[in-house]
């Protein structure tokens, strides 16, 4: 498959990086649930996972948990994202177990498993700071006490997320929030908890460093898997590889032009009000790639002497002046890489083509 755009992803170095943060959650005694709504529960990075042993999976989409279901038979599957009311039914019906913070949601939950002789498996989310999904830590206790009450409903434990929206750091002191309230939770509730999942990719850096509070039992890992990045760590993860996928996209256009406008300006096809530096003549090349693809500001072409100028929804701009002739031409192949954010639009856009490729 040589067309343009595409996405080649390098199989080999996500199973290393799989293996790698297996191995380090393993030395402290905590499982890794493989999270893959990055790649779209894309059956080939799936098989990778399972490949380097992570326990279970999670997505935060229904329609990629049916995709696990059936790519991943025999490995438990978790819906990560709080569900909505109106796919309660297929939740039962696709995922082991789920994620949530509403008892009215678990309680209409505990009926739909219930209508299907099952029992599904619940983790509340708890929320220690970053304002994102999660009860607040003084009405845990008073809701684990509910949700554990009904029929059709296993309380599995306490799960938290940081990182995310607030942005806020995982520390040993916010994550053994967790652990204090699953303690609480067996003492004063004579109930057992037996998953404490204390984070995602961000909270490995309290792993690595020995931080991690005894306790937590699960970490759910989809970036330092993917990309061997920790964005709001703004650092590379240890011993993983960052060139996991690269997207080549195809060059339809390479003139000499002025680096600024003529004409009065007015908002470009965004509703932005674009601004221009004088650099005078500069080699313009446009790739066939745009802002529907994905956020182009998230593609970090390979090569560093090409810079991005900008992009439309199908055109993408770059200053190639520090290119030689015989380097770039009209239909050549540029190349980037993605970080996370610009990864979920990639995946997801039916336009670019997604390769499985190992290294040479
Ligand atoms: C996306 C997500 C994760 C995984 O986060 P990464 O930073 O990709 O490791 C874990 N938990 C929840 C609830 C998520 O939504």
């Amino acid at each position: 498959m040589n067309g343009c755009p595409r996405l080649e992803v390098y199989l080999d170095r996500i199973r290393h990086n799989a293996r790698h943060v297996v191995k380090l959650c393993s030395a402290l005694g905590i499982e890794v649930m493989g999270i893959t709504k990055g790649v779209c529960a894309w059956e080939p990075v799936v098989r990778c996972m399972i490949e380097a042993g992570v326990a279970k999976l999670g997505d935060s989409r229904l329609k990629n948990v049916r995709t696990l279901r059936q790519a991943a038979p025999g490995v438990p599957v978790y819906l990560i994202r709080i569900p909505m009311v109106s796919e309660l039914e297929q939740v039962v019906a696709y995922a082991d177990g789920s994620f949530h913070s509403e008892v009215e949601v678990v309680r209409l939950l505990s009926e739909r498993a219930t209508a299907l002789g099952r029992r599904h498996k619940v983790i509340l989310m708890v929320d220690v700071g970053d304002l994102r999904e999660g009860v607040m830590p003084e009405d845990v206790l008073a809701t684990v006490a509910k949700i554990s009450a009904l029929p059709g409903i296993e309380f599995e434990g306490l799960g938290t997320n940081v990182g995310c929206y607030g942005g806020v750091l995982p520390t040993r002191e916010n994550t053994a929030i967790l652990v204090e309230l699953a303690q609480e939770i067996e003492r004063s509730l004579g109930l057992k908890v037996s998953t404490v999942s204390g984070g995602n990719t961000a909270t490995l850096a309290l792993a690595e460093r020995g931080e991690l509070p005894q306790g937590i039992t699960q970490l759910r890992v989809g970036e330092a898997i993917l990309l061997g990045t920790d964005t709001t760590g703004s650092r590379p993860v240890p011993g993983t590889f960052q060139d996991t996928m690269v997207l080549k996209a195809e060059v339809i256009e390479l003139k000499l032009k002025p680096s600024v406008p003529r004409g009065k300006i007015g908002r470009d096809a965004f509703g932005r009000t674009p601004v221009f530096e004088d650099r005078g003549l500069m080699r313009r090349a446009i790739v066939a790639l745009g802002r529907q693809d994905c956020n182009v500001e998230g593609l970090v072409p390979l090569d560093s002497r090409i810079r991005v100028l900008g992009a439309s929804g199908d055109h993408m701009l770059l200053d190639v002046t520090y290119l030689s002739e015989t380097e770039i031409r009209v239909g050549s192949i540029v190349e980037f890489r993605p970080t996370y954010s610009t990864m979920l639009g990639l995946m997801t856009s039916p336009y670019v083509l997604k390769t499985p490729v190992n290294s040479a």
